[in-house]
C-alpha cells in the first residue's frame, strides 16, 4: 500500500499550494475562526469561491455531463485539505455534499437548476436535518410537509441550521407521511432561504460564529423541488451525512494547530526551564503527531473506498470523523495543559501564548464531535454496520 500521492496528484497539490500562497488574503483566510473558515459567508469569501470556480477546481470529480471533469475524488480531497490548511472557504456543502447527492438522486430539473450554479460558485446552502427532538435520532424529525395542489406546505421548526443567515437555498428534510414508519415518512426538499414564511433566529455559539433556529409558517414548495422520491429522504440524508462526515471535518486545521504548538513548545520556557526538556510535553507531542498519522491513514482509507463509486462509504466516514474530531479537540486540550495558566488568556491578546490561539480553538472545536452526528452516534454506526451489533435506536 502506497500512502504517497502519485506524481500527477503531487503536481496538483503543489499547484494548489502555490496558488493559495499567491492569493493569500487575510480578510478571507482568518485562522482564528477555526473550522468555521470553511463557510463562504461574506462577500469577500464568496468572491474567493468564484476564483476557485474560474480555476476549474469546483466539481472536478463530477461526471462530464454535469460540468465535471470525471477525475478521481482524490483531487477534490487534495484541494479541500489545502483550502482548510490556509483557512480558506471550502468546497464542502455545495460540491461535496449537495451536488453529489443531487447527481445520484435528483431529477433532471433539479440537476439543471442547481449543478451549474454550484460549479460557478453562485449559491450557498444551509442544511436542515436537526430539530429540538431530532438530533442524534434525526429520523424523528417532525417538520411537517403536507401535500397540497402542485406542491407541499411546510410548517414547523428546525434548529442548529448553520449558514441559514446567509445561504441562498435550504436543503431540508421534513415528515411528508406521518403514518409511515419513521425512517420512511421523510422527504428531502430544496427551499429558497428568502421565502417569506421562513423566520431565522440566530443562536450564537461557544466559538466566534452563530448557528440558527429556523421557523416555517406555510412555506409552499413546488413539486419540482422535492429531491428524488417522496419517502426516500432519510436514505438521501444518510448518504449526504456520510459525505459530510468526511468533507466538512478536514484534518489540516488540526495539523496546522499541532504545527504551531510544536514550534511554540520548542522555544517556550516554564520556571526558566525549556519546555522541550519536559518529558510530559514530549510525550503529549509525540502522541499527537502519531495520532495525526493514524487520522491521515483513515482519511486515505475513505478516499480509496470512495474510488469504487456508488454509495458513499459509511464505515470509513464514521471511523474517520470519530478519530479526527476527537484528535482535533485533544490537540487543543493538550496545548492548554502545556501552556498552564497563560493558556487561558483570551484569543487575540498579545499576552497569551500564540496570542491565545488555543484558548479560542479549544472553544471552537467543541462543535466538531457534535455536528454531523456525535462521537457516540459514530460509535453506534461502527458497532452496527461494521461489527453487526443490533440497532439500539
Ligand atoms: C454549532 C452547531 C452547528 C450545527 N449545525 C447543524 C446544521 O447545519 N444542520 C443540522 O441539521 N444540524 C446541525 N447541528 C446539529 C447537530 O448535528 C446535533 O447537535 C447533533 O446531531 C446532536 O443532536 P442533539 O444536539 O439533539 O443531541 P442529542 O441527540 O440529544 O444527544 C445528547 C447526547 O446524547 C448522546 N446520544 C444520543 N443518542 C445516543 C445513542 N443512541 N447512543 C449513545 N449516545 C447517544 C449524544 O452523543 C450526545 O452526547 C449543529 C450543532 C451545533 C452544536
Amino acid at each position: 500500500m502506497d500512502f504517497d500521492f502519485t506524481p500527477e496528484e503531487q503536481a496538483f497539490a503543489d499547484e494548489v499550494e502555490n496558488w493559495l500562497v499567491e492569493n493569500h488574503d487575510p480578510v478571507v483566510m482568518d485562522p482564528t475562526r477555526e473550522n468555521f473558515t470553511q463557510l463562504a459567508d461574506t462577500p469577500e469569501r464568496r468572491a474567493f469561491m468564484k476564483k476557485l470556480a474560474a480555476q476549474g477546481w469546483l466539481g472536478m470529480s463530477w461526471p462530464k455531463e454535469y460540468g465535471g471533469q470525471e477525475i478521481e475524488g482524490v483531487y477534490e480531497y487534495i484541494l479541500n485539505e489545502a483550502l482548510a490548511k490556509h483557512s480558506a472557504p471550502q468546497i464542502g456543502k455545495g460540491v461535496g455534499i449537495i451536488g453529489k447527492t443531487l447527481i445520484r438522486h435528483g431529477s433532471e430539473f433539479l440537476k439543471k437548476e442547481f449543478l451549474p450554479k454550484i460549479l460557478n460558485a453562485e449559491i450557498e446552502f444551509a442544511v436542515g436535518y436537526s430539530e429540538p427532538q431530532a438530533g442524534s435520532d434525526a429520523a424523528n424529525m417532525q417538520l411537517k410537509a403536507e401535500k397540497v395542489e402542485g406542491g407541499w406546505l411546510m410548517n414547523g421548526q428546525k434548529i442548529w441550521t448553520t449558514s441559514a443567515h446567509f445561504a441562498d437555498w435550504y436543503w431540508v428534510g421534513a415528515r411528508s407521511d406521518p403514518d409511515a414508519p419513521k425512517h420512511s415518512g421523510i422527504s428531502l426538499f430544496l427551499v429558497p432561504m428568502n421565502d417569506k414564511g421562513l423566520e431565522i433566529v440566530s443562536l450564537p455559539t461557544i466559538g466566534k460564529d452563530t448557528t440558527n433556529q429556523v421557523f416555517f409558517t406555510d412555506v409552499f414548495v413546488p413539486d419540482e423541488y422535492l429531491v428524488g422520491h417522496e419517502g426516500n429522504g432519510f436514505q438521501y440524508i444518510s448518504e449526504a451525512l456520510d459525505l459530510e462526515r468526511f468533507t466538512m471535518f478536514t484534518l489540516s486545521p488540526s495539523t496546522e494547530r499541532a504545527r504551531l504548538l510544536i514550534e511554540w513548545a520548542k522555544e517556550a520556557t516554564r520556571d526558566d526551564q525549556p519546555l522541550k526538556d519536559d518529558p510530559n510535553v514530549r510525550r503529549l507531542i509525540s502522541r499527537i503527531v502519531t495520532d495525526q498519522a493514524v487520522a491521515k491513514g483513515l482519511s486515505t482509507r475513505f478516499v480509496c473506498a470512495a474510488r469504487k463509486g456508488g454509495k458513499p462509504p459509511t464505515i470509513e466516514s464514521s471511523q474517520y470523523k470519530l478519530f479526527a474530531t476527537q484528535l482535533s479537540q485533544r490537540v487543543c486540550k493538550d496545548a492548554l495543559d502545556m501552556q498552564g495558566a497563560a493558556g487561558q488568556i483570551h484569543e487575540g491578546q498579545d499576552e497569551g501564548p500564540i496570542r491565545g490561539r488555543f484558548e479560542g480553538a479549544y472553544r471552537a472545536t467543541v462543535v466538531e464531535t457534535i455536528g454531523g452526528g456525535s462521537s457516540e452516534v459514530q460509535k453506534n454506526i461502527i458497532a452496527r454496520r461494521y461489527l453487526g451489533f443490533p440497532k439500539n435506536f
